[in-house]
């Protein structure tokens, strides 16, 4: 280092010196020449200890070598890179080197300048950082792209060894129900506890990750094959879903479970994240509170579904919807009293599609409220101009589906079809599943009860299906029942006519009426009419109809 003057030698020195960063000079073959203080306190020694020592004695990691085995003082792919340090203790300090050749005024022929800083702060920062761009800032889980990360390897494992893996989609059911009545911290803690639940069942070589919302995937590298995976699931459910109690709520959740298998139903992680998707919907479709496994013909199911999907968006762009009209006959009088309004798909492409069929794609489409405003404002125009041609009022029940009924905007859009069309808030009745009933936290009682406010009616459809328990229905303000078509089929059998005599005496006795749904036969009207069921609906009097051949259909069937 020449300086003739040695002033420039003496600043030069005080910078060195005091300079926060680990100075190195090193010879050709790395043997430290100089060592400034910072560089002595980064590695715990004394400055005049590392001279003289070669650079490799203060690594903790391997440089790479020429064949003469002096280290390569270079860095891959060029100058700095992150680099380890060893302490004489033993321990290690993360750096930032960055190594140049030195001046050939420094004096020293083919020699090396090495500068280095600790890094131990930054790597803490960006682990944090990593940490939380792969994690789920509520539960802590890995998020997706942790899972997807995990999954990538699982994979690549699984195939050299003869390993099954499992990966499982668990979906919280009717989560937004708890979120929407109880408020979204109780729904927070619920997902808290179901996360540690998820985390005390699983083995640690599991992967337990939070997909949002109430998703949940657990990939299972290695249950055993063979294992009895049902059996495995339906613990994990039952561990994972005991009661909770949160906030002093007793919570109690079910959960919907879709499942699949590497290499069996999918060989990359994306193809299996799909088939696990799939396999969920089977299970909600199924009633929830189910676990599926995905198999192939799903695939051609989910494919009719999705084709399904696009062309409904289409048919509710371009008026391929009807609706057709039931007549609901007075049991004591003979006459019709009230119509229900079904609705009718033809699609030029799939022809005919029930709605059996659509209603439900339109339901997990989003598509629902969309159809169901149109069902509601043409169902009571129509209303208005048969009565007119009638000369007496009907009543006018439109089916609703659980997900339409969400917020003011439908009781508003009800009020709004109801006075557009002139008629009056008691001739519309909504028919309601008993599945919304039994699924009640709250929302749904001050749901029924606007509604009821409005002046309009409501039926409780389908009854019986499923839930024979009519105790719940004090709870509601209901107006009417309808029997399912299933207990009116087999009303010959002891079983079917002790359920529909239950009904009736139960209804009445709550101040309700009973509608009796699918009848055909003259039997099973007089079973009904001796049980002193209100009204019948069914195809013995007349299937749906459009509104324009009601009046006549309606005349036709009056006594004479
Ligand atoms: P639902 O509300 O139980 O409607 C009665 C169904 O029974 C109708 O089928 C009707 O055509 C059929 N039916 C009537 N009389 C008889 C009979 O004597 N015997 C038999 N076997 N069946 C009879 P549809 O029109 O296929 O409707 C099926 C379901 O689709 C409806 O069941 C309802 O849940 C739903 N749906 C129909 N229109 C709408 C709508 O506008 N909105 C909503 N959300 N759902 C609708
Ligand atoms: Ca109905
Ligand atoms: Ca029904």
């Amino acid at each position: 280092m020449t300086d003739p003057g040695g002033e420039r030698s003496a600043l030069e020195r005080a910078i060195v010196d005091s300079i926060p960063f680990s100075i190195l000079a090193t010879d050709a073959s790395g043997r430290i020449r100089i060592a400034n203080p910072a560089a002595a306190a980064l590695v715990g020694r004394e400055q005049c200890e590392l001279v003289g020592r070669s650079l490799v004695e203060i690594d903790a990691a391997e440089r790479q070598r020429y064949p003469d085995g002096s280290p390569v003082l270079a860095h891959a792919g060029g100058d700095e890179a992150e680099w380890t340090y060893r302490r004489t203790d033993g321990s290690t300090v993360p750096v930032y080197e960055a190594i140049v050749p030195l001046a050939p005024e420094a004096g020293v022929a083919g020699g090396f300048l090495v500068v280095a800083f600790d890094i131990t702060h930054r790597l803490e920062d960006r682990r944090r950082f990593e940490h939380v761009a792969t994690h789920d800032s509520l539960t802590n889980l890995p998020n997706r792209s942790l899972l997807v990360r995990h999954l990538d390897q699982a994979v690549e494992r699984a195939e050299h060894s003869s390993l099954e893996l499992v990966l499982v989609l668990l979906d919280l059911d009717h989560f937004k129900r708890v979120n929407d009545s109880l408020g979204h911290h109780i729904g927070d803690e619920l997902l808290i506890v179901v996360a540690e639940r998820l985390l005390a069942w699983t083995r640690t070589d599991d992967l337990v990750a939070r997909l949002g919302g109430d998703e949940f995937v657990i990939v299972f590298e290695d249950l055993g094959n063979g294992a009895d995976l049902d059996r495995r699931l339906e613990e994990l459910l039952a561990a994972v879903l005991a009661p909770v109690v949160v906030h002093g709520y007793e919570l109690a959740v079910t959960g919907s479970v879709g499942a699949a298998r590497f290499p069996a139903d999918g060989r990359d992680p994306g193809t299996l994240l799909k088939h696990v998707d799939i396999a969920l919907y089977q299970a909600k479709a199924a009633g929830r509170n189910a676990i599926r496994w995905f198999e192939p013909p799903m695939l051609v199911e989910n494919n009719d579904r999705l084709a399904l999907s696009a062309a409904l968006r289409q048919a509710l762009d371009q008026d391929e919807l009807s609706l057709v009209y039931q007549p609901q006959v007075d049991l004591g009088t003979g006459e019709v009293v009230g119509v229900e309004a079904l609705a009718r798909w033809a699609s030029p492409s799939l022809g005919a599609v029930p709605p059996d069929r659509f209603i439900p794609v339109a339901e997990d489409g989003g598509m629902i409220a969309e159809l169901g405003a149109w069902v509601l404002t043409t169902a009571c125009t129509a209303l208005a101009e048969v009565q007119e041609q009638l000369g007496r009022p009907l009543r006018l029940a439109v089916n609703v589906s659980p997900r339409q009924m969400r917020g003011r905007a439908w009781l508003e859009e009800i009020a709004a079809a109801i006075e557009t069309a002139g008629i009056e808030p008691s001739q519309l009745e909504v028919e309601i599943t008993e599945g919304l009933l039994i699924e009640d936290h709250g929302d749904v009682v001050a749901m029924l009860q606007s509604l009821r406010s409005l002046g309009v009616s409501i039926a409780v459809d389908d009854f019986g299906r499923g839930y024979s328990s009519l105790a719940y229905l004090t709870r509601f303000p209901i107006d009417r029942i309808k029997i399912d078509r299933s207990f009116v089929r087999e009303i010959d059998t002891a079983e079917n006519a002790a359920i529909v005599d239950a009904i009736i005496v139960m209804a009445h006795a709550l101040g309700m009426t009973v509608v009796a749904e699918g009848v055909e036969t003259a039997e099973q009207e007089q079973y009904l009419r001796r049980r002193g069921c209100d009204e019948v609906q069914g195809y013995r009097y007349s299937p749906g109809v459009p509104a324009g051949s009601l009046g006549m259909v309606a005349r036709a069937l009056s006594p004479q």
